[in-house]
């Protein structure tokens, strides 16, 4: 069960048995008849034995007897309310209880939870916490999970080195790879990690080749944009086709969407934010989806923003802000500082992502807009 966790529920989970299993006792204190209880006064009633979570009773209860019981121990037979030990005060082997208790009180029935025979969990489900707990709770060691999905991911430029290698004039460290990988990783992606690979064409078709007969998805970053170095777009048309490319966003305008033969193609622009942002916001919606997830989308909330943020009309924006709550539950939101997308500090720092419409002309402190929150979407 422990290796389901963050798995995709491939198949309906029927429940096998009633959870609770057995009427049992909420509270520590006395199990009794319902006709025992007064309706007004009060009545002593004689403990006739116990009943332990894991050792039930296993007598008769007369009337006027009760019986000790500690929180989840099966109700004895006959018995069908529960009187907290607080409210049923004891003196050698007799309580006394006063009037105001109904029957059924801190019994906790058979199979209120879940019960046989019902449906569970349905397929598209992501098995969280919750739900190893859940599905073991019914006494399941096993479920169906749907495949993992197989990514291939590489990086495009002839400027970028990994780290442990020195960097000559104008070279940076490829850490889109990584950044990717954390984010395909936190989604149960099975990935295919190619590297990274010059701006070459012979060399970007080699790798595009190879990685389309292997994978489900394909991920590149870089060699998107119109420079002269970039490649990917043309070898994408040549070797498969292009959905779509170049949106009205920022960051992330080069973003390129095709199909490479049985694989779907994500060409993420090269700056490090931008990179993450598309990711966030195209590449993770379409890979839920092709789990199977079915999973609401990532809340958004309204916040006052605290900064003055400047935008140009034109494209919708992902601003990165630090998202907080006052002690009346107030949200405010400010501002990371630098919002240009290689930046990367900027996606390190913030907790949300601020969503500017392509109409907005810039925000100034003491306006209200739309913030998501990264707990949830990342
Ligand atoms: P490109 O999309 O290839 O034009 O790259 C845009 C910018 O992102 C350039 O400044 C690149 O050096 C930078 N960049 C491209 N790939 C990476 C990478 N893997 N890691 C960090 N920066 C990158
Ligand atoms: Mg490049």
């Amino acid at each position: 069960m422990r290796a389901a966790l963050g798995r995709v529920l491939a198949e309906p989970v029927i429940s096998p048995i009633d959870v609770p299993p057995a009427s049992n006792s909420a509270m520590d204190g006395y199990a009794v008849l319902s006709a025992d209880l007064p309706n007004t006064g009060s009545r002593t009633l004689r403990v006739a034995g116990k009943s332990l979570a894991g050792t039930p009773f296993t007598g008769e209860v007369m009337p006027g007897q009760a019986i000790r019981i500690t929180t989840g121990a099966l109700m004895p037979p006959g018995t069908d309310t529960v009187i907290m030990q607080e409210r049923a005060p004891r003196e050698g082997d007799q309580i006394r209880i006063q009037a105001g208790h109904s029957r059924g009180d801190y019994v906790r029935r058979a199979g209120e939870d879940i019960g046989r025979g019902e449906t569970l969990l349905t397929p598209g489900k992501r098995l969280m916490p919750a739900e190893l707990g859940l599905l073991t709770s019914v006494g399941l060691s096993e479920v169906a999970v749907t495949r993992r999905l197989r990514a291939a991911l590489f990086s495009t430029g002839d400027e970028l080195r990994s780290p442990g290698e020195a960097l000559g004039p104008g070279q940076i460290y490829d850490s889109n790879r990584n950044a990717l990988y954390g984010m395909l990783q936190r989604m149960e992606v099975e990935l295919v990690d190619l590297g990274i690979v010059a701006d070459d064409p012979n060399a970007i078709r080699d790798t595009l080749a190879q990685a389309a007969s292997q994978t489900d998805v394909i991920i590149t970053s870089g060699g998107v944009s119109v420079g002269e170095a970039d490649y990917v777009i043309q070898i994408l048309d040549e070797l498969g086709k292009i959905d779509l490319w170049r949106i009205a966003m920022k960051p992330g305008k080069p973003l390129a969407v095709g199909t490479l033969g049985k694989a779907i193609f994500f060409g993420l622009p090269g700056n490090p934010v931008s990179t993450m942002v598309t990711f966030y916001q195209f590449v993770k919606p379409a890979l839920l989806q092709m789990m199977g997830q079915l999973e609401p989308a990532p809340v958004q909330l309204r916040a006052r923003c605290t900064s003055r943020l400047t935008k140009v009309p034109g494209r919708l924006e992902y601003q990165r802000g630090i998202l907080t709550q006052d002690a009346h539950g107030a949200l405010s939101v400010s501002t990371t500082g630098l919002q240009e997308s290689h930046i990367l500090t900027s996606m390190s720092r913030s907790n949300c992502f601020i969503i500017l419409p392509a109409e907005c002309a810039g925000v100034e402190p003491g306006e209200n807009i739309e913030v998501q929150p990264f707990a949830g979407l990342i």
